[in-house]
């Protein structure tokens, strides 16, 4: 299971400047030290119960399962977690893994603000210093997700240097970790970048599939398929985990198809037309690249979803079958959104709404005694800014035009300062 000296066949590897090898070696005996160390473990799991909400419900989906008319629908509620999302998991996991290694600052990339929104909340549950670096064009874009961070006590850096997005929050990251990491721990948000990121990321979002195959089992439940939506890879490695050496059940990746086929309309790194083989930011894998090698553009409805790259064991399980790979476009993201909505009273994140339309279009492949589990990733609450625009269009635009005219008025500012100052 665990990669072979940080490959995965021929993917994965440590692709990185001179400087980075330390830190990168002083993470990776540390990470195998604190897994087979019992007090390391035994705290994780009272933050896990106490703190995250683990275990998260695996949900029996009852008017769905009707509808489709297949397999029984299973919805594995990471929604719940706190802060909203899988992520959670892995951020605190690596907050506590730094904290043992002595270190008191924490740094860390942001693109959507899902990440960076974790990891501010599990530095200030852990009691550590948080910077969190973000594109100056998602800092823009992503106001809720930066307004709370800095309520979680976080400082976000936004970065100015080339497109000023994820791939630039990366580089900055990386070149702070390099100046600063006799303090500092980089928690890297999903199961990519150079070894050991993609093992420790894994690792710490197998709680998932572990929960999954417990609750199965105790419940008697058969598992026909088990589908997720594939970002960088986190939420999907870490829910397949567990089964990835046994024959069954099929294991299913939903990629951003965005708006269509051509070049810059979707994030379809293993399905898409300008899928290649490359190295990029430390490791080695599927992107979308140009011919000379040059990230390409990518859209999706999903902030979560539209990154370059993939991590490197999903490449590998890609390329040998034992993962299957599947586009699902916006358009059925989001009528998978109503359907659970309206159906289960269950509103998905638009990212995990990629694994819910894929359960929708392969439920009736299989028989009525198996199951199809979907892993909710994330709940919907933070993309009303997204799906109101689409659901409802003119009253979000009246909505926002109220909220604008009230701000110019200031007349709640006011009120609220006035207030705090007593
Ligand atoms: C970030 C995010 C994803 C995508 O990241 P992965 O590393 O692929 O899991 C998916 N769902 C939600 C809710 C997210 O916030």
């Amino acid at each position: 299971m665990e990669s072979n000296c940080g490959f995965f066949g021929r993917f994965g590897g440590k692709y990185v400047a001179e400087v980075l090898r330390r830190p990168l070696d002083e993470l990776e005996t540390a990470f195998k030290y604190y897994m087979n160390d019992k007090e390391f473990l035994d705290e994780l799991e009272i933050i896990r119960r106490d703190y995250i909400g683990r275990e998260t419900p695996l949900y029996y989906a009852p008017t769905a399962t009707k509808l489709l008319g297949g397999a029984q629908i299973y919805i594995k509620l990471e929604g719940l977690a706190n802060t909203g999302a899988h992520k959670i998991n892995n951020a605190i996991g690596q907050c506590l893994l730094a904290k043992k290694m002595g270190k008191t600052r924490i740094i860390a990339e942001t693109g959507a603000g899902q990440h960076g929104l974790a990891t501010a909340a599990a530095c200030a549950k852990l009691g550590l210093e948080c910077i969190v670096y973000m594109g100056e064009v998602d800092v823009r874009r992503q106001q809720p997700n930066v307004a709370a961070m800095e309520l979680y006590g976080a400082k976000v850096v936004p970065v100015k240097s080339g497109s000023r997005t994820l791939k630039d929050a990366v580089n900055e990251a990386m070149r702070d970790w390099a100046a600063n990491f006799e303090n500092t721990h980089y928690v890297l948000g999903s199961a990519l970048g150079p070894a050991p990121f993609p093992d420790i990321v894994r690792t710490f979002q197998s709680v998932i599939g572990n929960e999954v195959k417990k609750q199965c089992a105790e419940r008697g439940i058969k598992i026909g398929a088990m589908v997720a939506c594939v970002g960088g890879g986190s939420n999907a490695i870490g829910f397949f985990s567990p089964f990835i050496d046994e024959k069954s059940p099929r294991l299913i990746g939903a990629e951003a198809g965005g708006i269509g086929k051509e070049i810059g309309e979707n994030a379809s790194r293993m399905t898409g037309n300008a899928s290649r083989e490359g190295i990029m930011q430390g490791y080695k894998s599927r992107f979308l690249l140009d011919e000379d090698g040059q990230a390409l553009p990518t859209r999706s409805i999903s902030a979560g979803l539209d990154y370059c790259g993939i991590g490197p064991q999903l490449a590998e399980l890609g390329m040998s079958g034992r993962v299957e790979f599947t586009s699902i476009l916006d358009k059925e993201a989001l009528e998978a959104v109503s359907f659970f909505a309206k159906n289960e009273g269950i509103l998905f994140a638009m990212e995990s709404a990629h694994a819910g339309a894929c359960a929708m279009k392969i439920a009736k492949e299989l028989p009525k005694d198996e199951a199809v589990i979907i892993n909710m990733s994330g709940r919907g609450d933070k993309d009303i800014f997204i799906t109101s625009p689409v659901f409802r269009p003119e009253e979000w635009k009246e909505f926002l035009k109220a909220e604008l005219e009230r701000l110019e008025e200031k007349k709640d500012i006011h009120e609220a300062k006035v207030l705090g100052e007593k």
